[in-house]
């Protein structure tokens, strides 16, 4: 067995796993199909006595017409019912397991570290869960329902064909190795033909992703015949891909029917020969063409599964892929009930795994409880890289973080984050109401005056009343339908719910004009009061006020100090402040 072989082997075994828990029902359905095939060569084993008995005797006949229309009518409504009741059947584990499946991923999406969102496009993560598991089952709904009905069908009608003449029969079935090289010819043409329509729809996906999300851009900037020619490209391919898809599995039923047909022939003709077909009756020999026909659509389902089988099996291999990524790693025992917010940076080193250059070098800090520390330094200089490394998105590479004398990596996951509140540049809110954005989480039980207090505290009450349903309003998809400055007061007050004794903001106030800022800042006062708090801010005027400064220029600490300390000491910082001191006093002579 080849390791391709093995390992759809291995995908078809796991995903019969999935299948264990609802085998009943499961089994309910292959019986049916078992049943509804078992049916298939009832109706030319009646044409044999209709003829020899009914036709052949005249009016004496031992089965009468009758008998037979009634058989007829039967067969059919058994297999109906038979059918119906297997599809049903079929169809309801399917959808369980494309639930469950679903489940399974989005658990682990929810449990990836950050290094796997560094690594994969959303386009990509979404079109898994979204598409590759409906094609998981449809394919292996499809491919079982063929191989069992098909196979029994094909079984049987070979049974009752070997019965009624064995030596015909035989002369049948000298074309089936011919049909089963071409068909196997071909599914590998089939196989990378559809492979490619994959990643063709891949990449339309992702064309329409990035113009929906990035339509003002587009806008402005006159991005839209580059779009749509972006668009264009990817779908023509798309189309291609289709197309070349489309010859191989359209050819293999005109090709499978001429060569029965070929076989029929010959048949017939050593039949009227009379050499082989000797001491045949009419009905004996009705019945077997009759069967010899109903044996095409089985044999052409039969050699039509292959496609989407491949489909079906890469589809699988990127679930699983998804299932199987690594979850964030949380080894930790400590769980800190609230902690007193003494950090400690020792030694910390941290390059991320797509670059060689170390975004820390060395890194020690040690910040009291209830210490207000403002981080500041050049664009790039591993600012948010190191308060990152705090709810231990990244992990450090060497060196020693702790919270309260507690390794960060001995401490439980949760238990860590329970004492972070984070508020950054980039608001996250979710399409849904204000108070539901406030109250996010875990903090979604706490009670309404709660809530109305950190709207208050962080002066998001002023706004909220004037939206149309107050608390009930819907903010629109990342809280769209509201202005920068009450995005970042939402996030504050959500930061003050959670009320953790260790706060980081990361440019909190720097996307804001001058008038929200100022809003935003009496927020964040509000906020950072009697809290560890690590600041990190472009505006240096709202980090005067910090316990200490940390100038961090190339991932290495550069300067400790208040800020008149460093002002008097002339390095580094007194050139970032002097550099945006001018800048102020310049556009505050051009107003
Ligand atoms: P700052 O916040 O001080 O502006 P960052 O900590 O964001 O700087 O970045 C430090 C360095 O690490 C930069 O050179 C940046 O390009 C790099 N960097 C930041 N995030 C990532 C990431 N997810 N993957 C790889 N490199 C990154
Ligand atoms: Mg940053």
């Amino acid at each position: 067995m080849n390791p391709a072989q093995a390992s759809s082997g291995a995908l078809y075994a796991r995903l019969l796993g999935y299948v264990r828990p609802y085998a009943k029902v499961f089994g309910l359905a292959l019986l049916g199909m078992v049943a509804a095939a078992a049916t298939e060569p009832l109706f030319p084993a009646l044409m044999k006595p209709l003829l020899d008995g009914g036709f052949g005797a005249g009016k004496q006949a031992s089965f009468p017409p009758l008998a037979f229309a009634a058989a007829l009518v039967g067969i059919f409504i058994l297999r109906g019912i038979l059918s119906f009741g297997s599809s049903y059947f079929l169809a309801w584990v399917a959808n369980r397991v494309v639930l469950d499946l679903r489940a399974a991923m989005f658990a682990r999406l929810v449990r990836l570290p950050a290094k796997f969102f560094d690594d994969h496009s959303s386009g990509t993560v979404l079109s898994k869960v979204a598409y590759d598991v409906g094609g998981v089952t449809a394919a292996a709904t499809t491919v079982l329902t063929v191989a069992v009905k098909d196979t029994i069908a094909v079984a049987g009608l070979l049974a009752w064909l070997l019965y009624l003449n064995w030596k015909l029969t035989l002369v049948a079935l000298a074309v089936g190795p011919l049909i089963v090289l071409f068909v196997r010819l071909l599914s590998s043409r089939l196989r990378s033909m559809a492979r490619e329509a994959q990643h063709a729809m891949g990449d339309l996906v992702h064309v329409l992703e990035e113009t929906i999300e990035c339509h003002k851009v587009v806008k402005v900037f006159g991005g839209q015949d580059y779009e749509a020619r972006r668009f264009e490209r990817a779908n023509q391919r798309l189309r291609g891909f289709n197309m070349r898809q489309t010859v191989p599995a359209a050819l293999t039923t005109p090709v499978t029917h001429i060569l029965a047909a070929t076989a029929l022939a010959i048949i017939l003709y050593l039949a009227i020969e009379d050499s082989l077909a000797a001491h045949t009756t009419v009905g004996e020999f009705a019945s077997f063409i009759t069967a010899m026909l109903m044996l095409l659509a089985p044999l052409k389902h039969l050699t039509e599964i292959n496609a989407p089988l491949q489909r079906g099996l890469a589809a699988a291999e990127s679930v699983f892929g998804l299932i199987d990524a690594p979850a964030e790693e949380d080894r930790g025992t400590v769980t800190l009930a609230r902690a007193r917010g003494e950090i400690t940076f020792d030694n910390v080193s941290f390059t991320y795994p797509t670059r060689n250059v170390p975004a820390l070098c060395s890194v020690s800090l040690a910040v009291r409880p209830g210490e207000r520390v403002a981080l500041v330094g050049s664009s790039g200089g591993g600012k948010t890289t190191l308060v990152n490394l705090l709810p231990r998105f990244y992990a450090a590479d060497s060196g020693r973080i702790t919270l309260d004398g507690h390794d960060l990596q001995t401490l439980a996951l949760e238990g860590l984050r329970a004492n972070l509140a984070l508020v950054s540049q980039d608001v996250v809110l979710f399409n849904d109401s204000i108070r539901a954005n406030i109250a996010y989480g875990a903090m979604g039980a706490a009670a309404e005056r709660e809530v109305i207090a950190a709207a208050e505290a962080a002066h998001a009450l002023e706004f909220i009343r004037d939206t149309p349903l107050g608390m009930e309003t819907l903010i629109g998809e990342h809280g769209m339908r509201l202005s920068g400055g009450q995005r970042q007061r939402l996030a504050i007050a959500r930061a003050l719910l959670k009320n953790a004794p260790v706060l980081i903001l990361d440019e909190a106030t720097s996307a804001l004009d001058s008038e929200s800022e100022r809003l935003v800042q009496a927020a964040l006062e509000t906020l950072m009061h009697g809290r560890t708090t690590i600041v990190i801010a472009h505006r240096l005027s709202t980090i005067e006020r910090a316990d200490r400064i940390v100038v961090l220029e190339r991932g290495s600490i550069v300067e400790t100090g208040s800020h008149p300390e460093l002002l008097a000491r002339g390095g580094a910082y007194a050139r970032l402040y002097r550099i945006q001191y001018d800048a102020q006093r310049a556009s505050a002579a051009d107003a």
